[in-house]
């Protein structure tokens, strides 16, 4: 204790020192893990607000896709729960300010194609996390809306992410809203569906399917209620056609493997 005060106690010292990141945690100043996730998200373009943080962000010199001046390209190894393994590559370009992500599933084709449904009730829905492969085709049915398979390539973002995506590519790629060959009809229908889009963003066009159809059943829809069923998701599991294994480049692969034997 001491006896002097306010005056100084030549009996005390005082040092001061940058507290550890531990302290910090400790202290609860710092959550634990929050800023290295707050890292990787920025370098992987993706939330990682689920899985797990344990494989390190491996770096590799690329060039960037637009403009072609060196960059890194960062890559991940990442876990997701109830699911498998993919591998996240994201390109983040200094020079130019192209960012972008993509997944690839870690460990090839399942045996089976996946659809997946989820009903959408409300704005919770959105920040559902999905894995979108690059083989999967997702469709909106109360919207007549469906693309084709592997529009976008593989992604790991929410219901909400992969919303805007499509929002953004219809803009930029549909010759129907651009310049002299914009045609009333055509740009006038694409409005009204970029604000159906809108409304179900924001929640307030609830009761329509988001489903997700993954003929190599490597795309996956986050359940709020895992491991037990969640009422708003409905998982079937389908043999492929010959059509999807022609597309899948399976056909090819079965007769190799007959040749050989
Ligand atoms: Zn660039």
């Amino acid at each position: 204790m001491c006896t002097h005060a306010p005056n100084k106690d030549p009996q005390m010292t005082i040092t001061h020192y940058e507290r550890t990141r531990e302290q910090n945690i400790d202290l609860g100043i710092v959550a634990e893990g929050a800023e290295e996730e707050a890292a990787e998200e920025e370098v992987l373009g993706v939330k990682s607000k689920d899985f797990d943080s344990t494989q390190e962000v491996m770096h590799f010199p690329a060039n960037c896709p637009r403009c072609n001046v060196p960059c890194e390209t960062n890559m991940k190894v990442v876990n997701i729960p109830h699911f498998k393994e993919v591998v996240i590559m994201a390109t983040n370009c200094e020079s130019c300010g192209h960012r972008d992500n993509e997944v690839k599933s870690g460990g090839g084709m399942e045996a089976k194609g996946r659809k997946i449904s989820l009903r959408i009730e409300n704005r919770d829905d959105m920040s559902r996390d999905i894995l979108k492969s690059e083989t999967c085709s997702v469709m909106i049915p109360e919207l007549d809306f469906e693309t084709e398979m592997g529009t976008l390539g593989g992604k790991f973002t929410t219901v909400e992410g992969l919303l805007e995506d499509f929002k953004t590519q219809l803009k930029e790629t549909n010759p129907f809203m651009i310049g002299d060959s914009s045609t009333p009809e055509r740009s006038g229908k694409l409005g009204d569906f970029c604000k159906e889009l809108d409304l179900i963003v924001q929640g307030e066009k609830n009761g329509v399917h988001f489903i997700l159809d993954d003929p190599a059943g490597n795309s996956y829809i986050q359940s709020l209620t895992a491991p037990d069923p969640d009422a708003q998701l409905t998982i079937e599991d389908y043999e492929r056609s010959f059509e999807q294994n022609e597309d899948l480049g399976l056909n090819d692969m079965k007769t190799e493997n007959y040749e050989e034997n």
